[in-house]
């Protein structure tokens, strides 16, 4: 088992120093889940190898940029999931509210270790670093929101799919293996009820009418019923917009409230044990989402330091951008009309609505919706500023690797040049009557979302 590839050390070496003394304590960043927590057991391991106390704490700040009210009513009932599975485990949690790395920072000043999990993106990535670097204590990161550890699947930023699925398939069987919890050796049984977390409704921004419900025992229900329900169709039905046949596991995986190792493993047991043979492509389709897909998507967001501007294209995708700059546009509208989903355009409009009610764009009319950012705004830079601006403010799932990567792809990320159009250059394009065309009932989506 090559697990010890999750695991790094960030703060300079001790050489023989003595650990100081104290707990070890686990911040808990990225991965808001206590099963399939590679850093939680990690933890654990230490505290008890050195019989020494745990403690897991996270930091809530409440200026997270372009977090809102959707995004932490999620996040708070992730947390309350956390707080009570710990809890029957013996293991106390504790909930913070400031600024992160200096909350990490005072803690690491009365601890013997920190162990964190890893997030990907820049703030993330920054507030790790922050506490590394000053901390009195060894601080240890545990790659847990992966398949395969990032620096393992590659040691560069991947051109596309097709170079990176032969390196992460030659991987990914040795990484796809069950974690155990371990016993907490200080455990005296189930803790006493913690104190009520603070509730979402003080930030700016209105519920959700059809939310999911956030944390990680709602994400396993959910995930039970995709495999009963979808996953044998799931291949033939997941890019059908009147069809709601995908996983819905985005916005869990964005919060760490569901490890993509435990979908992968559940998806594989459940083929063996229920589907028939011919149903393979289900799992193999899933698995390519899931695994190839996504941590292209971190691999672009961890080794691109533009991973979230224009300047994150290929060289091609801005140079025939740049040449096709003063088109005529057929159509342009500003910001708030892109919004409001005011549009001339119902299907674009409905997949704007939906994000806007429910959180969350169906897979397929996502790519539609940034291909058609790109052809309605004045320029091709704010176009991908207005993508992205849009994708993490209102979607649930937002400001996460795969956002990044996937408005990058409306623009030509990852993706090879096609035949020279107006606007669009030599980047993919997509029009509504391909939709209508691929979609006999794509006027199903539309009521649904704009009625
Ligand atoms: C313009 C645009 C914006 C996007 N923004 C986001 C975003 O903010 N957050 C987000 O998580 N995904 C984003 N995606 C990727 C993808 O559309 C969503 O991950 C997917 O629709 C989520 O639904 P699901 O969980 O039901 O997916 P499923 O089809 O059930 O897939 C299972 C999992 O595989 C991964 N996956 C699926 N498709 C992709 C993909 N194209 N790229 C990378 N990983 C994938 C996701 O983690 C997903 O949860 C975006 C795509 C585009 C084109």
């Amino acid at each position: 088992m090559n697990q010890e590839d999750r695991i790094s050390f960030l703060s300079p070496p001790r050489g023989a120093a003595p650990l100081p003394p104290g707990p070890v304590r686990y911040w808990m960043q990225a991965a808001i889940r206590t099963r399939y927590n590679h850093a939680l057991e990690y933890a654990i391991h230490l505290a008890n190898h050195r019989k020494v106390s745990l403690e897991v704490f996270f930091v809530l700040t409440w200026n997270y940029p372009q977090a809102s009210r959707r995004h932490y009513q999620f996040l708070l009932e992730g947390l309350a999931d956390v707080q009570a599975n710990l809890s029957s485990r013996g293991i106390p949690f504790v909930l913070h509210q400031g600024d992160p790395p200096g909350v990490a920072l005072r803690l690491a000043g009365e601890s013997s270790s920190i162990v964190t999990d890893r997030g990907y993106t820049r703030i993330q990535r920054g507030w790790r670093d922050e506490l590394a670097r000053q901390a009195p204590c060894p601080v240890i990161q545990v790659d847990t929101n992966v398949v395969v550890p990032v620096e393992t699947a590659s040691v560069k930023e991947e051109y596309s799919a097709a170079t990176f699925r032969p390196r992460i398939t030659r991987q990914r069987d040795t990484f796809l293996q069950p974690l155990s919890p371990v016993p907490y050796w200080n455990s005296r049984g189930p803790l006493a009820p913690a104190a009520a977390l603070p509730p979402a409704d003080s930030v700016p921004g209105e519920p959700l009418e059809e939310a999911l419900p956030g944390g990680e025992d709602a994400a396993a229900r959910e995930l039970t019923r995709f495999l009963e329900e979808r996953l044998s169709r799931y291949s033939e039905l997941r890019n059908v917009p009147d069809r709601d046949w995908t996983s819905r596991m985005s916005a869990y995986l964005h919060f760490g409230q569901i490890s993509p190792l435990e979908i992968a493993l559940r998806a594989v047991d459940y083929h063996e044990a229920v589907l028939e043979p011919g149903d393979a492509s289900g799992v193999e389709t899933l698995l390519e989402e899931l695994i190839v897909r996504r941590e292209l998507a971190i691999n672009y967001t961890f080794y691109n330091p533009h991973y979230d501007s224009y300047q994150g294209l290929p060289q091609w995708a801005r140079t025939t951008l740049e040449e096709h700059r003063d088109d005529r546009r057929p159509w342009t509208y500003s910001y708030r009309q892109l919004e409001a989903g005011e549009t001339h355009d119902p299907y674009w409009n409905a997949a704007q609505h939906q994000m806007l009610r429910s959180g969350r764009i169906h897979g397929y009319m996502r790519m539609y919706w940034g291909k058609k950012i790109l052809e309605w705004s004045p320029d091709p830079e704010e176009a991908f500023s207005r993508a992205i601006t849009l994708n993490d403010t209102y979607q649930l799932d937002g400001r996460d690797p795969n956002g990044y990567a996937g408005v990058a792809w409306c623009f030509g990320k990852h993706d090879r040049p096609w035949k020279e159009r107006p606007v669009f250059g030599k980047v993919r394009y997509m029009n509504d009557r391909g939709l209508e065309r691929k979609f006999k009932e794509i006027s199903r989506y539309t009521r649904r979302w704009t009625s």
